[in-house]
C-alpha cells in the first residue's frame, strides 16, 4: 500500500529539528526528513521507495527486535541505542524511538522513526568514565565538591588517606578537609579570584603518627568561566617532609659545625701562644696565628710532624710526649728546643693534651706551645745577677769585717797613746812646777799645757770613741748577716715588756706617755727582732720635739698573713724627701745634735730582709712619725731567705 503525504504535512515533517523516518508495514521507506537525510547523508531520493533494511540496516534488521516488527505485535513504543554507519563511513551513534501510525480504520499502517545523535553524547560519556578511572586510579586522594562545599565525589585513594568510608568521607564539607575551617572562606576566595588554592595540612593517624598533606584546591569552570565544582586533590608529603627535614638538620649541623669550627679558629687565635691540632699519628692539621708568630711557618707545615722543628737531641722526648697523649691519654709537658722558620734556636715547653670528639673517641692531639726562650734568658740573668750580687754583698761584708776589725787596733793605739800623751803632759806640769822655771817661759807653756794639749786630746778621744762606736756598728751590720737565724713563734707582747723595760730610765726622764695595744704573735728570731724594736724605741726617744709633750703608742695587728706592727711618736717627724734615704747606712737628718751612728734602721731593713718582713715610714715633719713593720706568721715564708743570707754570710 502507498501513502502519499499531504502537502502540508510534509512541510510540517521537513521542519522538525530531530531526524524522522517513516517505513510502512512492509518495510518501504515513504519518507525522511531533511534532519535525518543530512544526519546519515542520504538524499530523500536514495531512501524513498526503499526497503528499511536496504538503507542504514542494523543488526535487528530481520529479527524480532525489528523496531518495525515489535510495533506490529501490538507495542505501542519501541526504543533502541543504534550505531550505523553513515555514509561517509564515519559511525553514527543514535537512539530510535519508534512509534505506529495509523490509518481511519485504526490499522496500524507503519512506524514513524524519531531518531537523536547520540554520537557526541557518548563521546562525552565515554570521556567521563575514561576520567573517573583515571581518579579512581590516582594514588593522589581527589575530592570534588560542589560550590556549596559538599562533596560529590572521592576517589579511592581519599578514603585510603582520610582512613574513613564514603559515609563518612561524605559527612563532611570539602573545607573540613583543608583543615581551615576558620579561613575557608579565605580559601573559597582564593578559589573564585585566582582558580586555586594550596596549602598543608596535617592528618592524625589511627595509629598515632601524623601524615603531612599537600592541599590543592582547584576551581573547575565552563567554557565561559562559569565556576562548576571544586576539585581538591592531597598529595602525601610526610616522606617529602621527612627527606626535607633531615636535609635541613643535616644543613644545621653542618652549618653548626661550621661555626664550631670558626668558632674554634678565631679562639685559637685569639690565644696568643702558639696552638697546632695533630691527627693520630701526629700530622699538624691546623695551626693558629700564635704558631705562625712563633716559628715563621705558616699553613705550609700542614701536613707535617712538630718533631720536623725540633732539634734533634730532643726529638726522642717530644716523641716520647705525644705517643705517651695519644695511646694512653697522659696529658705531657715537655720542654726542649725548637728551630724557627728563620733558623734561630728558641727554648719551648709543649704540653700534649688528647682531643676527643662528643662520643669520647679520641680524635687528635692539642699541642699548646710556649715560647719560653725569653724567660729562660731573664731567668739566667737573674740568677748570674743574684750570683753576683751575693758575691758582691760578701765581699762587702769580708771588707766591712775586715775593715772594722782591722781599724780597731790603730784605733786602740790612738786611744791608749792619746792617754799616754795626756799623761806625758801631766808628767811635764808636774816638772815645770818642781823646777821653777823662769815666769815668761812658765806663761808661754802653761796655756798649751794646760788648755790646748788636754783639749786637743779631748778631740782626738771624742773621735777615736766615734769612730768606735762605728766600727762597732758595722761589726754588728757584717755579723747580722752572718748569724744563723733562730726563728719561733713570738710572744710580742712579752717581747715589748722586755724592750720597754730596757728603756724605762729614759721613758721617765723625758716625761713620756707610752700607750702599749695588744699586739699579735709572729715567727722570727727572738733576738733580732727586740734589736728591731729597741732601735725603733730609742729613736722614738730621741727624736722627740722638746717643745711637745712626748706621746708613743705601740700597736699590731694582722692583715694577708702578716703581723703589721706600728710605733708611732709625736717627735720632730721626717720631711718627705728623707723618708726613704734614713734607711741607708750613715745617714742621718741632723747629726750633730744627737748621737748616733745612722745605722739604726739600716740594721732594722737588713733584719727584716731576712725574714722576709718589711719596714716603712709615714711622716710628716715637726707632727711625728709611724714606723710600720710586717712579719710573717708563718715559718716557710722566711725560710729560703734566711737561708740565702746565711750562706751569703760564711
Ligand atoms: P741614728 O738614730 O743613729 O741616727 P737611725 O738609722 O736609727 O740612726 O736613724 C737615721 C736617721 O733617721 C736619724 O738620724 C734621724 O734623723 C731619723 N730618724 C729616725 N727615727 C726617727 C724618728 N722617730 N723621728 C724623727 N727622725 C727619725
Amino acid at each position: 500500500m502507498s501513502i502519499e503525504l499531504e502537502t502540508w504535512c510534509k512541510q510540517i515533517f521537513q521542519t522538525i529539528s530531530g531526524g524522522m523516518r517513516i517505513i510502512d508495514r512492509d518495510f518501504n521507506v515513504i519518507g525522511i526528513n531533511n534532519t535525518y537525510s543530512k544526519l546519515f547523508g542520504i538524499s530523500e531520493d536514495d531512501a524513498v521507495g526503499k526497503k528499511c533494511y536496504e538503507i542504514l540496516g542494523s543488526s535487528m534488521c530481520h529479527t524480532p527486535d525489528c523496531p518495525l516488527m515489535v510495533i506490529l505485535n501490538g507495542e505501542t513504543h519501541a526504543e533502541y541505542e543504534m550505531q550505523a554507519d553513515s555514509i561517509d563511513e564515519s559511525s553514527i551513534n543514535y537512539i530510535s524511538n519508534a512509534r505506529p501510525f495509523y490509518g481511519a480504520d485504526g490499522e496500524i499502517l507503519g512506524i514513524i522513526e524519531e531518531v537523536k545523535d547520540t554520537t557526541e553524547y557518548k563521546r562525552v560519556i565515554d570521556e567521563l568514565k575514561i576520567r573517573d578511572s583515571i581518579l579512581a586510579s590516582s594514588i593522589n586522594a581527589i575530592a570534588v565538591a560542589d560550590l556549596e562545599g559538599r562533596l560529590t565525589y572521592v576517589n579511592r585513594a581519599f578514603l585510603d588517606m582520610w582512613e574513613c568510608d564514603v559515609k563518612g568521607a561524605f559527612s563532611k564539607p570539602v573545607t573540613e578537609y583543608w583543615q581551615m575551617e576558620s579561613s575557608a572562606i579565605e580559601a573559597l576566595g582564593f578559589l573564585y579570584e585566582r582558580g586555586r588554592w594550596v596549602s598543608e595540612g596535617i592528618i592524625n593517624r589511627i595509629d598515632g603518627s601524623l601524615s603531612y598533606v599537600q592541599i590543592l584546591a582547584s576551581m573547575v569552570t565552563d567554557e565561559t568561566d562559569n565556576p562548576i565544582c571544586i576539585v581538591t586533590s592531597f598529595i602525601d608529603i610526610t616522606e617529602l617532609k621527612r627527606v626535607k627535614e633531615s636535609k635541613l638538620r643535616a644543613q644545621t649541623a653542618l652549618a653548626v659545625a661550621k661555626s664550631n669550627t670558626d668558632t674554634i679558629k678565631s679562639i685559637m687565635d685569639a690565644v696568643v701562644i702558639a696552638i697546632a691540632i695533630t691527627d693520630l699519628d701526629g700530622k699538624m692539621i691546623r695551626i693558629n696565628k700564635g704558631f705562625t708568630e712563633t716559628f715563621g711557618f705558616g699553613t705550609e707545615i700542614i701536613g707535617k710532624n712538630p718533631t720536623d722543628f725540633i732539634v734533634e737531641k730532643d726529638i726522642p722526648k717530644v716523641i716520647n710526649g705525644m705517643n705517651g697523649c695519644v695511646q694512653n691519654n697522659h696529658a705531657s709537658s715537655i720542654e726542649c728546643s725548637a728551630i724557627t722558620n728563620d733558623k734561630e734556636e728558641i727554648i719551648i715547653i709543649i704540653d700534649f693534651t688528647l682531643m676527643r670528639d662528643s662520643r669520647g673517641t679520641p680524635t687528635g692531639v692539642i699541642v699548646v706551645i710556649r715560647d719560653i726562650t725569653e724567660q729562660k734568658r731573664s731567668a739566667e740573668t737573674r740568677e748570674r745577677l743574684s750570683n753576683e750580687l751575693m758575691q758582691k754583698n760578701k765581699e762587702l761584708e769580708q771588707l766591712i769585717r775586715i775593715v772594722s776589725h782591722d781599724l780597731r787596733s790603730p784605733l786602740v793605739n790612738i786611744q791608749g797613746f792619746s792617754n799616754e800623751l795626756g799623761r806625758a803632759c801631766d808628767e811635764l806640769r808636774s816638772i815645770i812646777d818642781e823646777e821653777s822655771l823662769a815666769s815668761d817661759v812658765t806663761e808661754k807653756i802653761s796655756p798649751i799645757l794646760d788648755e790646748e794639749v788636754p783639749e786637743m786630746l779631748r778631740y782626738i778621744l771624742i773621735s777615736v770613741s766615734k769612730i768606735d762606736s762605728l766600727l762597732s756598728g758595722l761589726l754588728r751590720i757584717s755579723r747580722l748577716g752572718r748569724v744563723m737565724l733562730n726563728t719561733k713563734n713570738i710572744d710580742m707582747n712579752e717581747l715589748m715588756t722586755n724592750v720597754i723595760g730596757a728603756f724605762e730610765f729614759q721613758i721617765k726622764q723625758a716625761g713620756v706617755t707610752l700607750t702599749v695595744g695588744d699586739i699579735p704573735p709572729c715567727i722570727a728570731d727572738e733576738e733580732q727582732i727586740n734589736q728591731v724594736f729597741s732601735n725603733l724605741l730609742n729613736n722614738a726617744l730621741k727624736y722627740l720635739d722638746p717643745k711637745k709633750v712626748g706621746a708613743i703608742s705601740i700597736i699590731g695587728w694582722n692583715e694577708a698573713g702578716e703581723s703589721i706592727y706600728c710605733v708611732e711618736d709625736n717627735g720632730l717627724g721626717i720631711a718627705p724627701e728623707h723618708q726613704e734615704r734614713i734607711f741607708d747606712m750613715f745617714y742621718r737628718l741632723n747629726p750633730n745634735a744627737t748621737p748616733g751612728e745612722g745605722l739604726g734602721l739600716n740594721i732594722i731593713r737588713k733584719v727584716l730582709d731576712r725574714h722576709n718582713g718589711k719596714v716603712w715610714v709615714e711622716s710628716e715633719y715637726e707632727k711625728g712619725s709611724k714606723f710600720f713593720i710586717s712579719l710573717p706568721t708563718s715559718k716557710e715564708l722566711i725560710a729560703s731567705n734566711s737561708e740565702v743570707l746565711t750562706h751569703s754570710g760564711t
